[in-house]
């Protein structure tokens, strides 16, 4: 894309690959599930999460701390206490952890504990943020805006990869539109339109998108067809409790059968999915190291 050399693709086997750990990276050949709340309410909220899904297998787990609510009534997240859960889980359960940076005055705290730093729609055009993120030193996920333009999405990008990070990971979730039967629409489209335009691995957030539990499991297995390298997924152990979006929230069991059903269409496109071998016997390894 012109005006974008740094993250335009230079050909059709150009692609950068964001390592989150270790074991999980974004852009190879296998597939990358991320699952978990939207707000981190509780250490019981998130290790049950962690416990179930960790066998689904999810290989990170969300959860924001930070959260852009349209109410300034609203629940505004737990903060540092929440990275501390998320601190906590990460390490027990051997995750890599994704939550969101609305300031630039919390980039550095976040840094400390989290493996990636999302910037969330409501920020996708805070070029002050994109800045400042393009000095962090952590992989970034940036969610593209409720109605920004694919130009507008990759520009985006470009501010942070021009200032210096280029562990970038885009993600659709979804723009507005005139029909309100789904949260936002899923915009396909801009998916297959950035695999060829740019070099940064795409994940989708169908959680966001359709806004309504029942329509995620096709939506995900849409995605993986489409050739996204991954999703980011809501679920909850207890979904209409959800402290934010329960209506999208998936249970723990369907979020499981849900990770099971994109096998074959992994498959059909060329994937993998992580499988469970790899994350435990690594883990196991590590134990005996
Ligand atoms: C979220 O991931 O919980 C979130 C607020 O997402 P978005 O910025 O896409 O609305
Ligand atoms: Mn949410």
């Amino acid at each position: 894309m012109q005006g974008a050399p740094l993250v335009t693709k230079l050909n059709s086997a150009h692609k950068t690959i964001v390592p989150l750990s270790d074991l999980v990276s974004i852009g190879g050949e296998e597939v990358v599930i991320i699952g978990g709340p939207c707000t981190v309410e509780s250490l019981s909220q998130m290790e049950t999460v962690a416990r179930h899904l960790k066998s689904a297998p999810i290989q990170a787990l969300r959860g924001g701390v930070y959260k852009p609510r349209t109410s300034p009534y609203a629940f505004q997240g737990m903060g540092i206490e929440g990275l501390d859960i998320l601190a906590s889980v990460r390490q027990r359960y051997d995750l890599p952890v994704v939550t969101e940076v609305m300031a630039i005055s919390q980039i550095e705290e976040i840094s400390a504990y989290a493996d990636m730093l999302q910037v969330g729609s409501r920020n996708m055009q805070n070029f002050d943020l994109l800045k400042a993120l393009g000095q962090a030193n952590k992989p970034i996920l940036l969610k593209r805006g409720l109605a920004a333009t694919i130009e507008e999405f990759v520009m985006a990008a470009e501010y942070v990869a021009s200032h210096g990070n280029s562990q970038i990971v885009l993600c659709e979730r979804g723009i507005r539109s005139f029909d309100t039967y789904t949260r936002n629409v899923l915009d396909l489209g801009a998916v297959a339109a950035l695999r060829q335009i740019t070099h940064l691995p795409i994940l989708v957030d169908p959680s966001h998108a359709a806004g309504k539990r029942e329509l995620i499991a096709d939506l995900s297995r849409a995605a993986i067809a489409c050739g996204a390298d991954g999703l980011i997924i809501e679920c909850h152990p207890e979904p209409e409790k959800s402290v934010s979006d329960a209506r999208q929230a998936l249970s723990l069991e369907d979020m499981a059968a849900l990770v099971r059903s994109l096998e074959p269409i992994a498959e059909a496109v060329g994937r993998k999915m992580y499988g469970r071998e790899l994350v435990i016997s690594a883990r196991h390894s590590e134990e005996i190291a």
